[in-house]
């Protein structure tokens, strides 16, 4: 198959040659069709598989596909990450897929000043890459709500629990709406992540590489 075939939309498949990515990756081709069928996804796969573009393009394409703004302090899409570094580098890899659409997004993580995460989060953001521990801060500020997201991912799950987040994890997703579509990956499966996976995801679709 080709990024085309799996039907993302046209200025997608144009980034992704502008990439230089040629045809999907296993856990691209396993987790894209679900995805772009609104279905929940369990991905199991290491870093260096192709993840971050197997969730963040179906994402893409949905928002594409219904152009609508986000609601103020906000998002559309919501992906909590472990750590900073991989905020950033998962907020850059939606930048490079949605080169050529017009979407906003913010990234908030902790050890910085959060005014400037509060302002870019002030008229909302279709894509919030976020930390879940400066996230809460900002919710329980009021000054983000998640009460409009439409879809979420939780990546790198099995890093949250190592680094002691899943509560948190567990308490922003209480503030999500119940209908919405969830992905999750994570490079293993412990009691406490499948435990997770079972409370956070709605009939997923497995896919393994
Ligand atoms: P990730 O597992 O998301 O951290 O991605 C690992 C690396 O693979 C990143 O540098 C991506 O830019 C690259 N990559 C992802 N998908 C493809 C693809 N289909 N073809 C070529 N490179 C890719």
């Amino acid at each position: 198959t080709s990024f085309h075939d799996l039907g993302l939309a046209e200025p997608l498949v144009q980034a992704l040659d502008a990439e230089g990515y040629q045809q999907p990756t296993p856990i691209q081709a396993g987790a894209i069709p679900p995805l772009m069928n609104g279905k929940d996804v369990l991905g199991i796969a290491q870093t260096g598989t192709g993840k971050t573009a197997a969730f963040a393009l179906p994402l893409l394409h949905h928002l594409q596909a219904v152009k609508q703004g986000a609601r103020a302090r906000s998002c559309r899409v919501l992906v909590l990450t472990p750590t900073r570094e991989l905020a950033v580098q998962v907020a850059d890899s939606f930048a490079a897929y949605g080169r050529q659409l017009r979407f906003k997004r913010a990234v908030i993580f902790g050890g910085v000043g959060q005014n400037p995460q509060v302002y870019a989060m002030s008229r909302g953001v279709d894509v919030l890459v976020a930390t879940p521990g400066r996230l809460l801060d900002l919710i329980n500020q009021g000054h983000v709500r998640l009460d409009t997201v439409e879809r979420f991912v939780l990546d790198e799950a099995d890093r949250m629990l190592a680094m002691g987040f899943i509560q948190d994890v567990r308490k922003i997703v209480s503030h999500l709406p119940a209908k919405r579509q969830t992905v999750m990956f994570s490079a293993t499966m412990p009691d406490q992540i499948a435990s997770l996976a079972q409370s956070i995801l709605h009939n997923p679709q497995r896919v393994e590489v």
